[in-house]
């Protein structure tokens, strides 16, 4: 189903996606301002640190949302929560949702590290952390959409993007499918799925 454009969901959804807009504009042009040269090495090693970062942190967020709460749990259940237990009920629905819907969440999740890359102060080391703040916060939004491309069919995903897949640099349709197979409690990493089986590890030693 189409979302009406005035539901107060989409609302806050296309305001959640603005202010996150605007923060990685502000943060990514005052890195850049402050880094001069440096900004191609700084980012050398923000981004591959990010991306292995975001896809243990998608684990996590998205454990926590499929294991605790609701979706009338204030704030969380709406922004975070429901597109979670609703992946669960539909797993094709997302491949259909526009690009409000598919990112909304990812850009909820993703505002606390793109507000403290706004607020760091720039000097030395801090220059790479803010990259990587950065980076983590743009990989969020990059999560969900290889999460989309890993339902999709075949056909349907760029020829690029089923390159990556097959070399696994981005969440590859077979890997994410084990998630939703019974007992649906493992490979809950969603950037890349690298971390799937440290933490498919860690979650059978902590429920026994
Ligand atoms: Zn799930
Ligand atoms: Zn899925």
């Amino acid at each position: 189903m189409t979302p009406s454009t005035t539901s107060p969901q989409r609302i806050v959804e296309q305001i959640v996606i603005a202010l996150f807009v605007l923060l990685v504009c502000w943060s990514g042009l005052r890195l850049a301002v402050a880094a001069g040269w440096l900004l191609v090495p700084i980012l050398s090693i923000a981004v591959p640190v990010a991306w292995l970062l975001t896809d243990l942190l998608s684990g996590l967020v998205h454990w926590a949302c499929d294991s605790f709460g609701s979706v009338n749990t204030p704030i969380l259940g709406t922004l975070l929560i429901r597109p979670f237990r609703e992946h669960h009920g539909d797993p094709q629905a997302m491949t259909r949702h526009d690009f409000v819907e598919t990112h909304g969440a990812s850009c909820f999740a993703a505002l606390p590290f793109v507000i403290a890359s706004s607020l760091l102060p720039l000097s030395g080391i801090t220059m790479l952390l803010q990259a990587t703040l950065l980076s983590i916060a743009l990989g969020a939004l990059a999560t969900n959409q290889c999460h989309k491309w890993a339902h999709m069919e075949d056909v349907s995903v760029p020829a690029s993007i089923r390159w990556a897949q097959r070399h696994h640099l981005i969440l590859p349709g077979w890997h994410h499918h084990q998630h939703h197979t019974a007992p649906f409690d493992s490979h809950f990493c969603m950037a890349n799925g690298w971390f799937n089986p440290l933490c498919n590890a860690l979650l059978r030693r902590w429920r026994r």
